[in-house]
């Protein structure tokens, strides 16, 4: 019955040695379940393993990789263990079936000034406020790409729902990513601290704005989608492995193949599209007041509500 050694990583199979296997990682097949759903021509192709090698190693990632079934009564059970973050807007609350919630990526796009980033700070705040007061007791890691983070906002907000602003900035942690590779290098180096700080949010303020700007032209933007998914992929394992809630922002342009009505769409295209388990597109409208659309969401009908951004962050 021994059997040699498990299978667990694409090294492992017959004929895939180091050099094979950094020669499949670097063109991104870096598991076996990636390995599975090839056809023998194609992983020789990649891999420079001859085909009849190849489809050894294929038939060996298919025995090694298991697909986990479960029914839709034990998965019920599991989304009853959601957490969800507080807004600080009772009627977005409402509209996102609660609040901003945890095993997902919530994406708020919209232009500037739109209060993207404003909501950002309150969720940094509320998660950190007790179950019954719309928190999860959670730490907060936050990834600013803009330079646009205020502490004093951050105290403000922390002063309306009665936390010690002081504690509160204590637990956000902070890293000013300058690069795509910070950005990047954040989240993978992340584990360690998740669970030392029992961070409940990660907040990527903005998702976009580096990859945007350091991959320009048409030549560079299969690669940068490549990273990008890679990068949200990255976010929703987190998000899965730890129950804890991402929240990021996203830049809009204005798409010339819209004729008629609202032009505004946002960065990252399918790639976000697909990743972001709820979006939410903000507008501005009179004063303090925003017009918040819910665009995509896995279970709540699109709607419309209004919040309002004060001095003591986001209210009805
Ligand atoms: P960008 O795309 O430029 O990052 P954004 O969507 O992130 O924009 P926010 O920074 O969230 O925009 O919103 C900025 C707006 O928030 C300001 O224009 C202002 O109306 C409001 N705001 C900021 N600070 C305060 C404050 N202390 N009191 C009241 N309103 C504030
Ligand atoms: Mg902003």
């Amino acid at each position: 019955m021994a059997k040699e050694k498990a299978v667990k990583e694409i090294e492992d199979l017959p004929g895939i040695g180091e050099t094979t296997a950094a020669k499949l990682r670097s063109s991104n097949i870096d598991s076996l379940e990636k390995i599975a759903v090839l056809s023998p021509h194609e992983l020789s192709e990649v891999s420079g393993i001859s085909v009849e090698n190849a489809k050894k190693a294929i038939q060996v990632a298919r025995e090694s990789t298991t697909i986990e079934y479960e029914t839709g009564e034990s998965f019920y059970e599991k989304r009853k263990n959601i957490g969800k973050i507080s807004t600080g807007s009772k009627d977005l609350n409402e509209m996102i079936g609660g609040g901003v919630e945890t095993n997902g990526i919530t994406e708020a796009y919209g232009k500037f000034s739109s209060g993207k980033t404003q909501l950002g700070f309150q969720l940094a705040v509320n998660v950190q406020l007790p179950v019954n007061k719309g928190g999860l007791e959670g730490n907060v890691l936050f990834i600013d790409t803009e330079g646009t983070f205020r502490p004093e906002r951050i105290k403000s907000i922390s002063d309306a729902v009665n936390l010690d602003s002081n504690k509160v900035l204590e637990n956000i942690i902070y890293v000013r990513a300058k690069s795509t590779e910070q950005q990047i290098l954040t989240l993978e180096r992340a584990d360690k601290l998740i669970q030392e700080k029992n961070i409940k949010l990660i907040i990527i303020d903005s998702l976009t704005s580096l990859f945007r700007s350091e991959f320009i032209g048409r030549g560079a933007l299969g690669e940068r989608q490549q990273k990008l998914n890679q990068h949200v992929h990255r976010l929703q394992t987190l998000a899965d492995k730890y129950s804890l809630a991402v929240y990021v922002t996203n830049q809009v342009m204005d798409n010339p193949g819209i004729l008629f009505g609202d032009p505004t769409t946002p960065i990252g295209g399918n790639v976000l599209a697909h990743a972001a388990t709820t979006r939410l597109y903000l507008r501005k409208s009179k004063e303090e007041r925003r017009i918040i659309k819910l665009v995509d969401s896995p279970y709540m009908p699109e709607g419309e509500c209004v919040i309002k951004i004060t001095n003591n962050g986001v209210k009805d």
